[in-house]
């Protein structure tokens, strides 16, 4: 594959950036990745390990002379990492994002820029319940989606070209609207991770099952639920706060439905029971059907998420 950017600028170095770095790499799709972290013993440990090419001590340094700049850091604080860099962009740079929200990080960054950068928001669907510069890892998006959320009036051949790098870092793109990702997002990651971790405090907070019979007999259901219920608290706190109008829509046709089947139970209504799981087996075909995950019994899931 050929250089997509001459200099690419990676801030915050966790799972997404590392992982991103290393696929750029793989794919030769960039002259040099420069990365920066807030903390000290991150950036420590992205040279030890040789994360990017070059790790710089200030975000505007590692901004400087960069043609894509990706924020890669948690969605509440891209408003103020925007406001670090904003001086020192290059003219005609793209700064790009990768929150799992959309809408308000688009609020809080799109102000901050400079009138001569593009602003090109995305996100990347993959990940894993792993954080930090030693999680990532080059494969984390093979075949996985990457959203793609440009803003009215956006310039044609920048969009083009943040997606060809991230065709090129192994994903298949598609391009969507802010609130419209913000909602399909709540549907397939937030409200389901808000349940995992809402299901993993019940069974602890359950004093007559010990937390030992807990972790021996966790099922797969279970076991599941503790993989997400592991994510990055700082994240997660993040996506919720942030995406808060569609995840309560979501929680409250969550809780209906719940309800419904909590009275199917008590009412001994087996057909209703029946009917409803037979149509989200069909659901669990069609996400297997589409190569978005595998039939493996533990889900495949050591390296996706
Ligand atoms: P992560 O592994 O926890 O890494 C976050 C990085 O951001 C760390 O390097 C952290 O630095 C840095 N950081 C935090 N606050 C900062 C600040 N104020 N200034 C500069 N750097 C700062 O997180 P991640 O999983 O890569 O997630 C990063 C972004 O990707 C988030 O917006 C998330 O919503 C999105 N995303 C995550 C996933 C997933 O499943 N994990 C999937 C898709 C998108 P220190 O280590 O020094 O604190």
């Amino acid at each position: 594959m050929s250089v997509i950017y001459d200099r690419i600028a990676l801030i915050g170095l966790g799972l997404i950036a590392g992982s991103m770095s290393l696929a750029i790499r793989r794919g030769g799709l960039a002259g040099e990745v420069v990365g920066y972290a807030r903390s000290h013993a991150t950036r420590a440990t992205a040279r030890e390990i040789g994360l990017c090419d070059r790790i710089e001590d200030t975000a505007a340094a590692a901004v400087e002379g960069a043609d894509l700049v990706v924020l890669c850091v948690p969605v509440g604080v891209m408003g103020d990492v925007a406001v670090e860099i904003a001086p020192n962009l290059k003219p005609g740079a793209t700064v790009s994002d990768v929150g799992s929200v959309k809408r308000a990080v688009i609020d809080a960054v799109a102000p901050h820029l400079p009138e001569n950068v593009h602003f090109v928001p995305a996100h990347p669907l993959a990940g894993t319940e792993h954080s930090g510069p030693r999680s990532g890892f080059a494969t984390l998006f093979d075949n996985r989606w990457c959203l793609i959320v440009p803003q009215e009036g956006a310039d044609r051949a920048a969009v083009d070209r943040l997606e060809a790098l991230w065709r090129g870092i192994g994903a298949q793109t598609d391009e969507m609207e802010a609130d419209h990702h913000d909602l399909v997002l709540a549907v397939t990651s937030h409200t389901p991770h808000l349940i995992a971790y809402t299901m993993v405090g019940v069974a602890d907070d359950l004093r007559r099952v010990t937390d030992s019979e807990v972790i021996k007999y966790s099922a797969a259901g279970f076991r599941d639920f503790t993989r997400i219920a592991a994510s990055d608290p700082t994240m997660w706190r993040d996506v919720f706060l942030n995406n808060r109008e569609a995840t309560l829509e979501i929680l409250g046709r969550f809780t209906e439905e719940l309800f419904a089947l909590q009275r199917a139970i008590r009412k001994g209504d087996g057909d209703h029971l029946h009917a409803y799981f037979t149509r989200t087996r069909a659901i669990r075909r069609g996400i297997i059907e589409a190569g978005q995950d595998t039939d493996a019994p533990d889900f495949g899931r050591a390296r996706s998420g």
